[in-house]
């Protein structure tokens, strides 16, 4: 899941830099601390502490010039607020997701680090406050164990 976020500022390569707080609806997140980044080839990730000690993981597209907050850690509580959209997955489409997945949580726990809904919302183009139902069962190629929606997975 996605949600886009207004973000005032790009945050600052320096590692002791604060980065500028962000908003979902009318809420401001204060960010403590920025505790990883990691660049994925559609965009750079920033896993983040609020000065609430909450955790939440925000992404940056520079294609689309776009910050949303992405599923996991507290982020989920904000993306579950009331207004979700049901989007059904095709099966050609969950096949598609299935095929970027290099490795799940179950074979390879040290790089499986994002949920398989990132890369069903990819193949989908879907974004904003979406949960997906695969009308499909989902598997790992490497070790063919079941992927569900919040499997972590590498890619
Ligand atoms: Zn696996």
């Amino acid at each position: 899941m996605r949600l886009p976020i207004l973000v005032t500022a790009y945050f600052g390569y320096k590692a002791n830099e604060r980065p500028e707080p962000f908003s979902v609806d009318e809420d401001l997140f204060d960010i403590a601390e920025v505790e990883d980044r990691w660049h994925e080839p559609d965009a750079e990730y920033f896993r983040v502490r609020t000065a609430d000690s909450k955790r939440y993981i925000l992404r940056y597209s520079e294609l689309v010039d776009e910050w949303t907050l992405q599923s996991g850690f507290d982020g989920d509580k904000l993306l579950g607020r009331p207004g979700i959209e049901l989007v059904t997955v095709q099966a050609a489409r969950i096949r598609e997701a299935q095929s970027r997945v290099l490795g799940c949580e179950h074979c390879q726990p040290d790089d499986a680090e994002v949920p398989f809904d990132w890369l069903l919302q990819e193949v989908t183009g879907r974004t904003g406050n979406v949960d997906f139902i695969m009308t499909e069962p989902a598997k790992c190629p490497r070790c063919m164990r079941a992927v569900t929606e919040k499997t972590l997975v590498e890619w």
